[in-house]
């Protein structure tokens, strides 16, 4: 269970952690542990406690109280609500890390197929769907897990739904970004009832996230 006098701080394992460790520093909360092993670890604030969890688990963490607070990319976070119909979290605060786009890509030289449903592979169904949708194209979605860029290239889909940073992930598999969907970037997310239980805490707490963001778009 969460900290009753405390907060606990959800973090998606992987590029949002990495990214957020310099943040986590500077407000004086960087996991007091060790991150690689520990699912849960102390922070250098006594009251404030850290759980390390898969991405697309924080909204949940957050949404059942079993964590006050998280960091979580706008990509879950948004598949999530489209997933749920709706969400239970408010979004108070653009931390600004781990900024990418979400894309269309597909191979170079790609010509649309005729005479059947475009096949779309990609991490995200929901956002798929609804951008296809929006321009009045139906499509098969096929669902995956990771490595989205192979697909088009084994003939399991003809275009890709996925996060682009830099680009160099789909140039190096001789694909081309067709179209941006939205930009994205790491979100402050919280739980409602903690919002109101222990609005001191959190609201000082999303200060200081303010601040950390602020100080390092000047320096
Ligand atoms: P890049 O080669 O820099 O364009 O990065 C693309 C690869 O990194 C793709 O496999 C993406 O799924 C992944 N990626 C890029 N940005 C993020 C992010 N902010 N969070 C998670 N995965 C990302």
């Amino acid at each position: 269970m969460p900290l009753m006098n405390g907060l606990t701080l959800a973090l998606s394992k992987g590029r949002i952690l990495e990214e957020s460790l310099p943040m986590l520093e500077a407000i004086g909360i960087a996991p007091a542990g060790d991150i690689d092993r520990l699912l849960r670890v102390p922070s250098q604030r006594a009251d404030v406690s850290l759980v390390m969890i898969r991405p697309a688990d924080v909204p949940t963490y957050v949404e059942h109280g079993a964590a006050d607070l998280g960091i979580v990319g706008k990509d879950v976070l948004m598949e999530h609500q489209f997933d749920q119909g709706g969400s239970e979290l408010y979004e108070p605060l653009d931390i600004g890390i781990a900024q990418c786009r979400m894309s269309v890509a597909a191979v170079r030289g790609y010509v649309a197929p005729r005479g059947r449903r475009l096949r779309i592979a990609t991490k995200y169904p929901e956002i798929a769907r609804r951008f296809y949708a929006a321009r009045g194209e139906q499509v098969e979605i096929i669902k995956l897990y990771g490595s989205m860029e192979l697909a088009p290239l084994v003939g399991l889909a003809d275009q890709i739904v996925d996060l682009v940073a830099t680009g160099n992930t789909l140039r190096a598999n001789g694909l081309v970004e067709i179209e941006k969907i939205c930009d994205i970037s790491s979100r402050l997310v919280v739980n409602k009832a903690s919002m109101k239980m222990k609005h001191a805490a959190i609201q000082a707490l999303i200060d200081a996230f303010r601040a950390a963001d602020a100080s390092r778009n000047r320096s």
